[in-house]
């Protein structure tokens, strides 16, 4: 059995996974039980960071992943984004990298720059 805490709201349940089942207990939903089973098959994070950026007020821009990816492609990602340069102007929201690590996710701005 794998200990987790269910960090999908905040009441951060504690959750008993069976890593050959996947049955999950001590979850209060169905959303924590979906959140114990994808610990431990395929983890995912949304990437937050930042990346440079020339022309803006700020040299550097806050940026996310527009979904979770899996937990293993984070080093990966970074790496692009380490190496990636935005130009300004830019709007939240806007898509700066598509596809990021061939994970379906795209990396957007996180404000207006
Ligand atoms: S199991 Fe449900 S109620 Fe408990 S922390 Fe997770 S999402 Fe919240």
């Amino acid at each position: 059995m794998k200990e987790l805490v269910c960090i999908v709201c905040p009441r951060g349940c504690h959750l008993q996974v069976d890593e050959n089942t996947l049955e999950v207990i001590g979850n209060s939903c169905e959303k924590g039980a979906e959140y114990g089973k994808n610990e431990i098959s395929n983890p995912l994070r949304t990437v937050t960071a930042s990346v440079a950026v020339e022309g803006g007020i700020h040299p550097r821009l806050a940026v996310r992943t527009n979904r979770a990816v899996p937990k293993g492609k984070m080093f990966e990602i970074m790496n692009v984004l380490h190496s990636f340069k935005a130009y300004s102007p830019i709007k939240r929201g806007d898509v700066l990298i598509e596809n990021v690590c061939n994970t379906g996710a795209d990396i957007i701005a996180s404000r207006d720059i």
